[in-house]
C-alpha cells in the first residue's frame, strides 16, 4: 500500500448494547458486544476504503483487549503503535437508548488501560511517518494519557503531518461541562482540520443556533477546514476562501452509531495524498459527497464497525 499513512490516536473500547431496544440499562435482559471507540472506528473506516492506517492507543492485557487488537489486525489496521497495560483493564461502556429517547451510559474507566498510555510509550518513529494525524478528546481528560496525547500531536505536527480533530463529545465521561469545553479548546488551535457535529456546535458555542456565524465563531487563524455534520442534512464546510454545504444521501437509517467516524475516515482518505483538495472547492465537494455517502451507509446497519463501507459500496450509492 503506497498511500500516505493516516494515524489515529485515542481509545478503543467495547460498547455493551442491550439485546432489545428501548430499555434502561437496569431492564436489559442481556447485552451484545459492539467494539468501538471513535479513533478506532475512524482507523477501520480508512482501512476498509483501501487506505493505509495505524492506531495508537493502549488496551488491557485481558480478553477484551486482545479481542480488540484482533479486530484492528483483521481489518488491516497496523498495530505498530498499540501497547498493552499489565495492570489496568480494557475500557468498557454500557449504552442504551431508552424508550423516553434519552441515552443512558455506564462506563468502566477507573482507570482503564487507555487512560494510562504514557508519553514514553509512544512509537515516535510511527508518529513521525504519518501524513495525517487524527485524534479525539477522551484521552485529554486525565493524566498520563493527556500528556501522551499532547506529545503525540506535537511530534506529528513537527514532522509535517496534517492534524485532524474530532472532539467526539461524550458528555457523561467528563467531570463537568465547563471542563469539557476548556480541555477541548485547549487543543483547538493546533488542528488543521476540525469536524464537529451540529450538537457539538451548540455545546461549544453555548447556543442553539446552527448557522454560519455560530460555526465561524469557532474559527482559528491556523485552521484549514472546519466541517459541521448535520445528520440527514449532510454537512457544511468552511475554509479561508469559501464555504458551502453538501447534501446527505437518502437512506433507511437504523443506527447512526459511527456515521461521523465513517465520514471522517472517508474524508481523510481522500485528502491524505493531496492536501490541495482542501483548497479546491469542486474537489473538496466531491470528497465530502463521498464522505456523506460513507456516513449514510454506516447508518443503514446496526453497530459502527460492521457498518463501515468499502469503496465499491460507497460508489454504488453515489
Ligand atoms: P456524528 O455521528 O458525529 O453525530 P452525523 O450524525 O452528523 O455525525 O453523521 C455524519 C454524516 O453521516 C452526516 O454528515 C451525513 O452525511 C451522514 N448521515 C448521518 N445520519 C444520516 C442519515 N440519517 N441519513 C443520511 N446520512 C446520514
Amino acid at each position: 500500500n503506497t498511500k500516505g499513512l493516516i494515524l489515529c490516536f485515542g481509545e478503543m473500547l467495547i460498547d455493551f448494547v442491550p439485546t432489545v431496544s428501548g430499555v434502561s440499562l437496569a431492564e436489559a435482559p442481556a447485552f451484545l458486544k459492539a467494539p468501538g471507540g471513535a479513533p478506532a472506528n475512524v482507523a477501520i473506516a480508512v482501512s476498509r476504503l483501501g487506505g493505509k492506517v495505524a492506531f495508537i492507543g493502549k488496551l488491557g492485557d485481558d480478553e477484551f483487549g486482545h479481542m480488540l487488537a484482533g479486530i484492528l489486525k483483521k481489518n488491516g489496521v497496523s498495530d505498530d503503535g498499540l501497547t498493552f497495560d499489565q495492570s489496568a483493564r480494557t475500557a468498557l461502556a454500557f449504552v442504551t437508548l431508552r424508550a423516553d429517547g434519552e441515552r443512558e451510559f455506564m462506563f468502566y474507566r477507573n482507570p482503564s488501560a487507555d487512560m494510562l498510555l504514557t508519553p514514553n510509550e509512544l512509537n515516535l518513529n510511527l508518529i513521525r511517518s504519518a501524513k495525517v494525524f487524527h485524534y479525539g478528546s477522551i484521552s485529554l481528560i486525565v493524566e498520563p494519557s493527556r500528556s501522551a496525547h499532547l506529545k503525540a500531536m506535537e511530534e506529528a505536527k513537527k514532522a509535517g503531518a496534517l492534524l485532524s480533530y474530532d472532539p467526539n463529545l461524550r458528555l457523561p465521561l467528563w467531570p463537568s461541562e465547563k471542563e469539557a469545553r476548556e480541555k477541548i479548546f485547549s487543543i483547538w488551535d493546533k488542528a488543521d482540520v476540525i469536524k464537529i457535529s451540529d450538537n457539538e456546535l451548540e455545546f461549544l458555542t453555548k447556543t442553539n443556533t446552527i448557522d454560519d456565524a455560530t460555526a465561524l465563531s469557532l474559527w482559528h487563524p491556523n485552521l484549514k477546514l472546519l466541517l459541521v455534520t448535520l445528520g440527514d442534512h449532510g454537512c457544511r464546510y468552511y475554509t479561508k476562501k469559501f464555504k458551502g454545504s453538501v447534501d446527505a444521501f437518502k437512506v433507511n437509517a437504523v443506527d447512526t452509531t459511527g456515521a461521523g467516524d465513517s465520514f471522517v475516515g472517508a474524508l481523510l482518505g481522500k485528502i491524505v495524498d493531496d492536501l490541495s483538495v482542501i483548497e479546491d472547492e469542486p474537489r473538496l465537494k466531491e470528497a465530502l459527497k463521498f464522505a456523506n455517502a460513507c456516513g449514510a451507509i454506516t447508518t443503514t446497519k446496526k453497530g459502527a464497525i460492521p457498518a463501515l463501507p468499502t469503496e465499491a459500496e460507497a460508489l454504488e450509492l453515489i
